[in-house]
């Protein structure tokens, strides 16, 4: 297989791949925000493309040219961040999600790698694709696809840039992690949240911090959450390994029932 990248083909090339039933189209979702100072602003792009990269070339899946941004305004506090409207990744993703199903393609897998905070636009977004373009679409989240392996690794609570993200990049863009900058924050003690699918705690009422406290907290920390000095590319490894091979069976499952 020459590439996975449906920009790296002609549209005759995508054309014989619809007929052939190759798909479905994975659509990589990432954000270009801080994360501390130790880690790169496309951090949760980067994990998104090289999850989606890995598991197409396993499976025959496509894959489209990642959507860098997402919603990120309470991170706006530090510079580099590019955060857009809500309401624009909703439009976006029913956008691709349209041009695609008009050439024929009817399955869509999002992997995205921002998160709580891109998940409910998503979903909006999915649900309404499904209804009005009858198209059949997963988010596949790693928060969520790896519950049971975060707890084997010793991951501690998610929070922002800790070891999870830090171990995860420190094994596929390990160039761009600069751990000698890495510093422990937190994470802090929330009344009525938690953005960690494994706790048992609320869930329901999420509020992501804002910029004005943001910047108060990162003279402190840095803009991280968490303990990004207990990242390893050991862990980043196993944790990679299980999420390809998790998308990947997503993957089947689409192709099983197409
Ligand atoms: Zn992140």
């Amino acid at each position: 297989m020459r590439s996975v990248w449906l920009q790296d083909f002609s549209w005759q090339e995508i054309e014989s791949f619809r007929d052939a039933g190759r798909g479905p189209i994975l659509i990589p979702v990432g954000s270009v925000e801080q994360h501390g100072m130790h880690l790169p602003l496309g951090t949760d792009s980067m994990v998104a493309i090289s999850l989606a990269e890995e598991a197409a070339k396993r499976s025959n899946a496509i894959v489209t040219p990642p959507l860098w941004f997402g919603w990120s305004p309470h991170h706006l506090a530090l510079p580099g961040t590019i955060s857009i409207r809500a309401e624009m990744l909703i439009e976006v993703m029913f956008d691709i999600v349209k041009s695609l199903a008009t050439h024929g393609f009817t399955g869509f897998v999002v992997i995205n790698g921002h998160r709580m905070v891109n998940i409910p636009w998503l979903q909006i977004s999915a649900e309404r694709a499904q209804r009005e373009l009858d198209v059949r679409m997963a988010i596949f989240d790693p928060s969520y696809m790896s519950k049971e392996l975060a707890d084997e690794l010793g991951f501690g609570e998610i929070g922002h840039a800790e070891e999870i993200e830090t171990s995860h990049m420190l094994h596929v863009m390990p160039h761009l992690v600069r751990m000698d900058r890495a510093r422990n924050h937190g994470p802090e003690e929330t009344l009525h949240y938690h953005i960690d699918p494994r706790s048992s705690r609320d869930t329901l009422c999420y509020v992501p911090t804002t910029a004005k406290r943001l910047k108060e907290v990162s003279r402190v920390s840095g803009g991280t959450g968490g303990r990004p000095k207990l990242a390893s590319s050991e862990k980043g490894k196993r944790l990679h390994e299980h999420l390809v091979d998790r998308l990947v069976e997503v993957i089947h499952e689409f192709q099983r029932k197409a």
